[in-house]
């Protein structure tokens, strides 16, 4: 995708597509770093009293002062350090009495100055193209009066259910009638990414219905459809897809739950077609949407943490293909452990509640045995990980 420039606080968790230089100084000048008095240090060998000649507050300037032997300027933090100063002693080393100041030496040269340029120098290269916008980098643009930033795109993702038995969320169904929930975890998770969720409704199981709906959705960055990918005699998306010029990659893949799962691109517009149970969808959006996502966002980083976990209880799987167990992810003192997060069937929607993480158990095997180490994905976010309680 290409670059958008956006303020600055729409930036953040957006990819900069461009390095940011600066061009002053930060700190801008040399500046006091406490509350305190800006002395010569040669003065302060030792305890030593010297005469208060001026004040600069916060704000304040520092031209025309002078600190000169046997004398000192009272200072705030951050104002500008006076013609003279070679260190700057703490309030709470002196004592103020009058119009002089008993210091209690010895002090060292440099104390408590920033000096200019110690933080950033003009010229540097602060930020790189590729940096994901947090507040810190915020906080710097802000310092550098850069209250714009060149960032990447984000993709407008429509998504598309399909199928006779649909309704929408809200009406009533009647005999045989799903409800539409696969769009709205769809955009929920496109959202939660950053990325702009364009709902485009439910295409009915007809070659024309399809048609007019995907065509809509070839409009966007990326489409997303569920269901009607598998082998029904009415499962058509594949087949629109081909006759609107997606030109399909790949179907099926050696996983469960999402088996049918295909992909496709018409042009370099990528075409997810996803299965239509609930949970293969969500399971499939997370392992193989979301990093796509990401990574057309300008992100480097696309995977979620991948950690080993032990598996709670012996488990049983089908030989030849791999599968994503939901689990709870816990921790004790003898590490993580995964635990199946309930019934693993396709239709049991509660487990995927329950599951902080999908644990990856692989092709080859058959069964797992009890305290074995397996893959698990993380895919709760960081708020919501009870994982670390
Ligand atoms: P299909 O692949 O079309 O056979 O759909 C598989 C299963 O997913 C069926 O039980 C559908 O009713 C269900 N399903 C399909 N689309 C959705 C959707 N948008 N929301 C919830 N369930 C769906
Ligand atoms: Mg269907």
């Amino acid at each position: 995708l290409g670059e958008e420039t956006v303020s600055l606080l729409d930036a953040v968790g957006r990819v900069l597509s461009e390095d940011v230089i600066t061009a002053v100084d930060m700190p801008q000048w040399d500046n006091s770093a406490r509350d305190g008095f800006a002395v010569r240090a040669d003065d302060c060998r030792q305890t030593a009293t010297l005469k208060i000649m001026g004040y600069i507050p916060a704000g304040g300037v520092a031209d025309g002062l002078l600190v000169s032997p046997g004398t000192a300027i009272k200072i705030m933090t951050g104002a500008p350090v006076p013609a003279g100063c070679t260190a700057i002693v703490p309030i709470e080393e002196t004592i103020e009495e009058g119009d002089v100041v008993q210091i209690n030496g010895p002090v060292n040269i440099r104390d408590h100055i920033r000096f200019q340029g110690e933080d950033i120098k003009a010229g540097e290269k602060i930020l790189s193209a590729g940096t994901v916008i947090r507040p810190p980098e915020v906080n710097l643009c802000a310092s550098l009066g850069k209250i714009y930033l060149a960032v990447f795109r984000k993709p407008k993702v429509a998504i598309l259910s399909t199928g006779d038995e649909l309704v929408e969320p809200g009406e009533t169904t009647g005999q045989g009638q799903i409800v539409n929930s696969n769009a709205f975890s769809l955009a929920a998770s496109v959202k939660e990414l950053g990325a702009e969720p364009l709902l485009l409704g439910i295409a009915r199981d007809t070659k024309q219905s399809l048609q007019h709906k995907i065509q809509q959705g070839l409009n966007a960055d990326v489409l997303i459809t569920s269901a009607g990918v598998s082998a029904g005699d009415r499962d058509f998306v594949r087949i629109v897809l081909e006759e609107l010029g997606v030109h399909q990659l790949f179907w099926k893949i050696n996983i469960k739950p999402g088996r049918p799962t295909a992909f496709g691109l018409k042009d370099n517009k990528p075409v997810f077609s996803l299965p239509g149970n609930p949970v293969s969808t969500m399971v499939t959006f997370e392992e193989f949407v979301r990093p796509a996502l990401l990574k057309m966002m300008g992100h480097k980083y696309v995977i979620k943490p991948t950690i080993k976990a032990r598996l709670k209880e012996a488990t049983k799987k089908k030989g030849g293909r791999a599968q994503f167990l939901r689990v709870k992810v816990t921790k004790d003192c003898s590490g993580l452990t995964a635990t199946s997060a309930g019934d693993q069937n396709t239709g049991i929607v509660r487990t995927m509640i329950d599951a902080n993480a999908i644990a990856f158990l692989p092709e080859d095997r058959t069964s797992i045995d009890a305290g074995e180490y397996v893959e698990v994905h993380l895919i709760d976010s960081f708020e919501n990980m009870s994982l670390f309680e």
